[in-house]
């Protein structure tokens, strides 16, 4: 039954990487793949998405600093 999963807004939540993960049949899930589809929600909802991805994006683009200290 998970193959037909709509991967609806109440079952995503935000994962680690930026991405977001349908909880109902455990896949990673794109904007485009949600039902309803974000363009249809409210802004909020779409801001809380581009916030996540966007915190990916930095933490990708300035790796975090190994715990212990800098080696240089
Ligand atoms: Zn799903």
């Amino acid at each position: 039954m998970a193959l037909n999963c709509q991967h609806h807004v109440q079952w995503v939540r935000p994962i680690p990487g930026g991405l977001h993960q349908c909880i109902l049949c455990q896949k990673v899930v794109g904007r485009g793949d949600v039902y309803p589809k974000l363009e249809d929600l409210p802004e909020e909802f779409r801001r809380r998405w581009d916030a996540h991805e966007a915190r990916a994006e930095g933490a990708a683009a300035t790796p975090p600093k190994a715990p212990g200290g800098d080696a240089r």
